[in-house]
């Protein structure tokens, strides 16, 4: 008859002094686990006993199942969800065979079976969450050796723990043949590891020789158990937990940096849809023969001027150019003479103009300057030395001289509004040209 393990209490009938009692222990390394001690204590000795035993196991256990909640969090909210479903899947089955060995569980559920089935199921399937693990870290050479340990090692804890429920295997048994595999998979894992230990990430080496550690220890203590080496106690949660905090370390800073590398990727593509806006802008505004503005940035800029110039009551004048009989020099030098005729006049136009000034092309051979802080005398003196400087042009195609009418206009108390003050420019241009062309003309 079973009475418990790897602890129990017996109630003494209340006559027992002076009686003897008598124990049968029975063990056989298969069944009570792989090595033993037994003790004879009292009731109150005896929980502090166990909880002193369990102290340690206790602690990682609890740090274990803290982890693995972290982990279960993040792979929630996370993009890598896999690594960190996997890392929960692994430190939760590391803490429920912690716990299901320490003999302080029988004070939470006392059912010494029980206790069997889960740490050898979370002990079977250790296994199966180290090889996803690192087949999820990594695109290894031998990736189907990875592959084919986890669906191994998944299989062998589903048959070993259903045959065993079913009675037609002893689950202690199944220990040592779970041990052999698990060993051989370590080493296989670890050659793995080792054969490209190179070329992985740094923060992986640094879990890789933490799993090393680890391993080192499950192998001691696997030796110890199977009588291949001498006993000593292996503190296999302490290399757990050692373990577990690399991987979720490592696995934070690894979404540290991907999001680092997000953020500068976002503000690398906002600066590049910046400057493409503004180069966008800038064609926008620009008139592509002769660089200058074109009419419509023209009207936007101007019209800011305009109004500011009307309420600080500044002297503003306006120059609209026309080029005297520019369908001629098209017909005899043909349209490409006539386009750098244009460009040449541009520059000519931004050579003589100061910097607060405002000069566009403003349609085909016509174009149009304004002029900030300038009065009728002053307009005039840039419109004639304008007028001079483009009679001046010489062009290798042309031996004919260019000659521009000049209209100019100046801000006054009744002029309303740019459109106003540009009609009245164009009229004194119109004006220059009755006149005789090559001329400038101040508006009425
Ligand atoms: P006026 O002295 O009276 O202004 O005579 P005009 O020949 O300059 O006047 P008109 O308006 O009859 O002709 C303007 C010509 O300017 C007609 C058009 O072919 C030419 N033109 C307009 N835009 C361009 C251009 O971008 N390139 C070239 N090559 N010619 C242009
Ligand atoms: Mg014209
Ligand atoms: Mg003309």
């Amino acid at each position: 008859h079973f009475e418990g393990w790897p602890w129990h209490m017996i109630e003494l009938p209340d006559d027992f002094s002076g009686k003897s009692l008598y124990f049968r222990i029975f063990s056989s390394a298969a069944d009570i686990g792989l090595w033993g001690e037994v003790k004879l204590m009292e009731r109150v000795e005896l929980l502090k006993y166990i909880v002193n035993k369990s102290i340690t196991d206790l602690l990682v256990t609890a740090l274990s199942f803290l982890i693995s909640l972290l982990a279960l969090v993040f792979a929630l909210v996370q993009e890598n969800r896999r690594t960190f479903f996997l890392i929960s899947f692994f430190t939760i089955s590391s803490s429920f065979m912690l716990f299901a060995q320490t003999p302080v569980k029988q004070l939470l559920f006392n059912a010494p079976l029980f206790w069997d089935y889960v740490a050898a199921t979370s002990y079977f399937v250790l296994p199966v969450a180290m090889a996803m693990l690192f087949d999820s870290w990594h695109k290894w050479q031998f990736s189907k050796i990875i592959k084919a340990i986890w669906k191994f090692h998944l299989a062998f804890a589903i048959v070993s723990i259903s045959s065993s429920l079913a009675g037609i295997v002893e689950l202690s048994s199944m220990y040592y043949l779970f041990d052999i595999l698990f060993t051989i998979s370590l080493l296989l894992l670890f050659i793995v590891i080792f054969t490209q230990f190179k070329s992985v990430r740094t923060e992986l080496k640094v879990v890789f020789v933490a799993f090393a550690l680890f391993n080192l220890f499950l192998l001691i203590d696997m030796g110890v158990a199977h009588n291949i080496l001498p006993w000593t106690r292996m503190p296999i949660a302490i290399g757990l937990l050692i373990f577990s905090i690399t991987m979720v370390s490592v696995s934070l800073k690894h979404i540290a940096l991907v999001q680092l590398q997000l953020k500068e990727l976002n503000e690398t593509l906002e600066k590049k849809v910046e400057d493409r806006t503004e180069e966008l802008k800038r064609i926008a505004s620009t008139d592509p023969l002769t660089m200058l503005m074109n009419r419509r940035a023209f009207y936007i800029e101007a019209e800011h001027i305009f109004s500011k110039s009307k309420r600080y009551q500044r002297d503003t004048a306006l120059l609209m150019l026309d080029i005297d009989l520019f369908k001629q020099f098209n017909d005899r030098y043909g349209h490409a003479v006539g386009d750098t005729i244009l460009v040449s006049l541009s520059r000519c136009m931004e050579q003589v103009c100061r910097k607060t000034d405002l000069p566009a092309r403003f349609g085909g051979e016509e174009f149009i300057i304004l002029l900030e802080e300038a009065d009728s005398e002053q307009a005039m003196f840039i419109a004639e030395r304008l007028r001079q400087s483009i009679s001046d042009i010489k062009l290798d195609q042309l031996s004919d001289e260019i000659t521009v009418s000049i209209g100019v206009s100046v801000l006054q108390a009744d002029t309303d509004t740019l459109d106003a003050l540009i009609i009245q420019a164009d009229k004194a241009m119109y004006k220059a040209k009755n006149k005789g062309r090559n001329k400038c003309q101040i508006a009425d």
